[in-house]
């Protein structure tokens, strides 16, 4: 077999949602698992749509994925530019070279004319197609005598070449996800090929491309499928062989109607993008939002994609050996933030205590707190299996690092007793004598005190809990006066018996 070779060409046109991560994911996988070239091709012929800082945010986005690019912009190669817009000298021949061939035309119709024939079809309650009854109505080379025609290219005259779709002609064509498809002529339009701008369109500039290139295999989104049969046509007309296509499912909506849009990420809280967009309409990303890398990776990896088995995990490694173009699915794949969530939750268990307390002194050093590695390990050790995000971290565990500013009155109202305060002042001097502050030491010499008193168990701990947490939360009470100390813990006490003091207020 030639090598594979497989590229991610997307268009600068704003940031890469989370469909295109996946198309560049799956063309990444497709090439390590067959030993083949990734390359990333920047498709910025549309200058209309061009959108500053986009090409960062797209190499950024691939960098955070662990992505490795092969051949790119910044990478080189020794099929470069990988640019269109460096590329712009190249494709006129190919448009000349389809001309020459007859399967390509001149056409002089103004935007105001075509506007005008697709409203008077409109009207007809027609869909306007640009094919061959219509074009024998038009200004083009293939109805203008050539000194006519040739004398408005002399003039200036702003013109497209556009291909000339047979007629009545059967396209037959396989996809590796789709199957075989057999697609009638007479069914598309002569799309443009070259623009007035001087530019290639897409569809001529990516064809012209992957075959320099030497593209093993195009895989791309659904939404290129009817765009096919027009580049089966086209790789005809060169006489160039065709890649192999596999056009990916669509990511839908978590109710499953419709395309995955920003808006539905606005609307139900999550992120539709891998990086903060920080341009014009703003937008979150999942790296900002906490995600980890991995984890982002491995829950887009399964939405269009099964391994045929129960397993969820997968390092890239493992996904690159499990990989197959064959149990790519048809049919579109949900988006479930839920799921995403319960990825990174998974990839936070995985990390060791160590790695997690770096990352939340990252957290806590913005905020002004500086606590020793030693001392956050032990703590996040306590809330680690409660945990989806770094940021969880916090919300379970502030009041280790503050004495609560109130405590909660609902608790108080149900377990506060009047003799509460007594038996807390008493729970005090026991800890107070006690001249090792473990989680065992204090947990054995309080439950003995309980014990001989013949105290409630449940009562003193949850009074116990208010005083030192605020609420009734949190991990196990012996676990956090041992991380808190003998004297925070009893100053707590201490206050909470003054705050609260017979619970009536
Ligand atoms: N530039 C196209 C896009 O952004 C690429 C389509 C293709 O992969 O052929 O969707």
């Amino acid at each position: 077999m030639t090598q594979v070779r497989v590229r991610f060409a997307p268009s600068p046109t704003g940031p890469l949602h989370i469909g295109g991560v996946r198309t560049a994911l799956y063309n990444y996988l497709f090439a390590k698992k067959n030993h083949g070239v990734f390359i990333l091709r920047i498709e910025d012929t549309d200058l209309t749509r061009f959108v500053e800082g986009a090409e960062e945010y797209i190499m950024e986005s691939l960098k955070w994925c662990g992505l490795i690019v092969d051949e790119g912009i910044n990478e080189g190669g020794s099929y470069g530019p990988y640019r269109q817009s460096d590329r712009k000298e190249l494709y006129r021949q190919y448009a000349d070279l389809l001309f020459d061939r007859g399967y390509a035309y001149y056409a002089f119709d103004t935007p105001e004319e075509l506007e005008a024939m697709r409203m008077a079809a409109e009207k007809e309650g027609k869909t306007f197609i640009y094919n061959s009854a219509i074009r024998s109505k038009l200004k083009n080379s293939l109805t203008l005598s050539d000194v006519e025609w040739n004398a408005r290219l002399d003039r200036g005259e702003p013109y497209v070449i556009r291909f000339k779709m047979p007629e009545n002609e059967e396209i037959h064509f396989d996809d590796m996800i789709r199957g075989h498809i057999v697609v009638n002529t007479s069914t598309l339009d002569d799309k443009v090929l070259f623009k007035s701008d001087g530019m290639p369109t897409y569809h001529l500039a990516h064809l012209v491309d992957d075959h320099l290139m030497k593209i093993s295999h195009v895989i791309r989104g659904e939404e290129w499928l009817p765009s096919l049969p027009l580049h089966v046509m086209l790789y005809r007309a060169f006489g160039w062989d065709t890649p192999y296509f596999a056009h990916l499912p669509l990511l839908l909506k978590p109710d499953g109607k419709g395309k995955l849009s920003k808006r539905d990420g606005d609307k139900l809280g999550f992120p539709v993008f891998p990086l903060y967009w920080p341009y014009g309409e703003k937008a979150r990303g999942y790296r900002e939002d906490g995600y980890y890398p991995e984890a982002f990776i491995n829950m887009l990896a399964l939405l269009g994609w099964n391994p045929g088995t129960e397993q969820e995990i997968f390092s890239m490694n493992e996904l690159v050996d499990a990989f197959s173009i064959e149990r790519v699915h048809k049919a579109g794949s949900r988006f479930d933030p839920e799921k995403a969530k319960w990825f990174n939750h998974q990839y936070l268990q995985k990390r060791t205590n160590n790695q997690l307390a770096i990352e939340f002194r990252e957290y806590l050093r913005p905020r002004g707190f500086h606590i020793d590695i030693v001392d956050l390990e032990k703590l996040v050790a306590l809330v680690k299996d409660r945990v989806s995000f770094v940021k969880d971290i916090w919300e379970q565990t502030d009041f280790f690092f503050k004495a609560p500013a109130e405590y909660d009155k609902e608790a108080i109202r149900k377990r506060w007793q009047t003799n509460t305060p007594d038996i807390l002042k008493e729970l005090a001097s026991i800890l107070n004598g006690l001249t090792e502050f473990s989680p065992s030491s204090t947990e054995t010499a309080v439950k003995a005190w309980i014990a001989e008193k013949g105290y409630n168990m449940g009562t003193v701990m949850n009074a116990f809990r208010l005083v030192i947490v605020g609420a009734l939360r949190g991990p196990h009470m012996f676990d956090i006066i041992s991380w808190l100390g003998k004297e925070e813990t009893l100053n707590r006490i201490e206050r909470g018996i003054s705050v609260i003091g017979t619970g009536q207020q």
